[in-house]
């Protein structure tokens, strides 16, 4: 029967094969046998492929690839082992399993069979359950190479990706063991280190960075992760050094721990550090030779506005001192008009005297000398501000509440200043109802807060920062005053490290706070 014959009347490829299934060669010249292997073999549910001669079978291998060949041994024109030696002799089907099947047994016919590869024979007639095991091992054999090659593809790939991501890496990038010895390095480390990258791999790689230490279990988070940064030297062929930037990252791998060392070359950004180093201390002397510039100019200006006060002073006291001697021994002697100017030299006089008793005050404040820190019980100061202000007080009517006030460690002048000065403004600039005065502290963020209010007559908002300067008052001939109390204040409160502030709503009143440095008393 010609092959021919039975391609028409069994048509090719027959019975569809599941979606993974392997194909299977059926070789025999007589159709009758060929249909019974089919028939044995369909439960497997493989692609089966028949063929009638020796020819048919050859052309059929070099279209497909098969799983096992089951070769009948006796046919006309080319035999069975005339065709396995063909299929062997070809490159794509030198290794695909020939079942040899054969009516009788023979040594001589066994060799032969083995000797061109056979893997089995089965001998007729053929046990379906012997002939169904023995093609499966074979199905299964081909379906785990199938699986070997699409993952060793997979992994080609995938080590493709990974090769490419390192070469695409702006930094020179080693893949090392636990060791340190270098398994994969990208071409940005030839071009660092200037190595040939075939020299490397196999080598240490403190070769590159001597200080290298491959993360120890320490470094790992606790999710198994570590990130290591670090700054050390790099080593390039020929022995020059440079900073390098280095990032280790261990990983986990098949072959046991890996690590990945990115190394980047920092001599530009150590440069830029240096300059900006050398830029902050050129900076640092120049503020330190600024602030002592200005400390010796302010003590010179202090010096001079003390002197100078104290020689106005007695400028002013013979002025003082002149005047109402004149007015007292020829006053009814002086027409209206010369009486009256000398009385304005008078009057500008003490007026005079008393601004410069104020900037002595001021000026004896805010120099930094007295610094006699001890604790102060701030109820015991606000008792001598008081008794300090006792006519005043009575004068005025008012009634003034204090709450209990801490200990602080301070210093006593300075607070007796403050309150003096709030206590005896919020009285000065009380409004027609009679002045009713707050005193009181809380501490609030590491410092005490200490606040005067009354029920005066307020300050405008604009004017909030403005009277605390020196001279600086809202009211001129209606209240008496030389405009230097919040000043004195202000320096004051500065000595102690603190702050002052005024929360006012005009004709309503105005509360005078200020914070001091939280200190323990002793
Ligand atoms: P002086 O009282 O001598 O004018 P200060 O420096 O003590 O100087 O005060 C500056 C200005 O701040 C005052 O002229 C006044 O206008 C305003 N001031 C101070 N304390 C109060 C207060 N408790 N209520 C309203 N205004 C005030």
């Amino acid at each position: 029967m010609s092959s021919e014959a039975i391609r028409t009347s069994l048509p090719f490829p027959q019975p569809g094969p599941a979606a993974s299934a392997v194909k299977l060669l059926l070789v025999d010249d007589d159709q009758d046998n060929l249909l019974a292997l089919q028939a044995i073999l369909e439960p497997l549910g493989q692609e089966l492929m028949l063929a009638g001669s020796g020819p048919d079978a050859l052309r059929l291998c070099l279209e497909h690839e098969f799983a096992a060949i089951l070769l009948d041994v006796r046919m006309p024109g080319m035999d069975g082992f005339e065709t396995a030696e063909l299929i062997r002799s070809r490159k794509s089907s030198r290794h695909t399993p020939i079942l040899f099947l054969t009516g009788y047994r023979s040594d001589e016919q066994l060799f032969r069979g083995y000797d061109l590869g056979a893997v089995d024979f089965l001998f007729k007639p053929i046990v379906p359950e012997i002939l169904q095991s023995k093609v499966t091992v074979f199905v299964e054999l081909c379906r785990s190479e199938q699986l070997l090659r699409q993952q060793a593809q997979a992994l080609a790939r995938t080590e493709q990706r990974f090769r490419a991501v390192l070469e695409a890496a702006p930094d020179a990038m080693v893949i090392t063991d636990e060791s340190g010895v270098i398994r994969l390095a990208n071409s940005r480390t030839d071009s660092l280190f200037g190595y040939p990258r075939e020299q490397l791999i196999g080598t240490q790689i403190t070769l590159l960075i001597p200080n290298w230490k491959a993360p120890g279990r320490e470094d790992f988070d606790g999710d198994g992760s570590a990130l290591l940064e670090a700054r050390m030297s790099g080593i390039r062929q020929g022995g020059s050094m440079f900073p390098a930037e280095i990032t280790r990252s261990p990983f986990d791998s098949s072959e046991g721990l890996l690590v990945t060392t990115a190394i980047r070359d920092a001599t530009e950004q150590v440069e830029a550090e240096e300059r900006t180093r050398r830029i902050n201390v050129e900076l640092e002397k120049r503020v330190e030779e600024r602030t002592s510039d200005l400390t010796r100019s302010n003590e010179a200006l202090r010096q001079f506005a003390w002197a100078a006060s104290h020689d106005l002073q007695e400028a002013t006291r013979m002025i003082l001192t002149y005047s109402q001697w004149i007015l007292r021994s020829t006053g009814d002697k002086l027409d209206e008009e010369n009486r009256e100017r000398l009385e304005c030299v008078e009057e500008n006089g003490a007026r005079l005297q008393t601004l410069l008793a104020a900037l002595r005050e001021y000026i004896y404040i805010s120099e930094s000398g007295h610094q006699n820190w001890t604790t102060v019980d701030c109820n015991a100061v606000v008792r001598t501000a008081m008794s300090h202000l006792g006519g005043t007080i009575a004068e005025a009517g008012a009634s003034i509440r204090c709450l209990e006030l801490p200990k602080i460690h301070s210093v006593e002048i300075l607070l007796l200043q403050l309150f003096q000065n709030l206590i005896g403004n919020a009285i000065k600039y009380r409004s027609d109802e009679p002045p009713e005065i707050c005193i009181s502290a809380e501490a609030r963020d590491g410092a005490w807060v200490f606040s005067v209010e009354d029920n005066g007559i307020g300050i405008e908002p604009q004017y909030v920062e403005y009277i605390f300067g020196v001279f600086k008052r809202l009211h001129n001939r209606q209240y008496s005053g030389a405009g230097i109390g919040l000043a004195i204040c202000k320096a004051a409160v500065e000595r102690l490290g603190g702050s002052i502030w005024v929360e006012s709503t005009p004709g309503r009143g105005s509360a005078f706070r200020f914070a001091v440095p939280e200190r323990s008393a002793h």
